[in-house]
């Protein structure tokens, strides 16, 4: 029986959009504000970039 990759494992960075597991420092968290899961890469945390959550419009750094 073979392996299925489980697509919700994978995370790609919110501002970005690139694969946040091939980044060093990326981190994976809950919007503050609806809990939804939320997706940074290091580099954009690094410069400072804002994220915008898509389900309920929070913007954070
Ligand atoms: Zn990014
Ligand atoms: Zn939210």
């Amino acid at each position: 029986m073979a392996e299925e990759l489980v697509e919700t494992e994978k995370n790609f960075c919110i501002s970005c959009e690139r694969d946040i597991s091939i980044i060093d420092d990326s981190v994976v968290f809950n919007c503050p504000n609806c809990g939804t899961k939320i997706s940074r890469c290091g580099k954009c945390r690094g410069r400072g970039v804002n994220y915008t959550c898509k389900v309920c419009g929070f913007v954070g750094p």
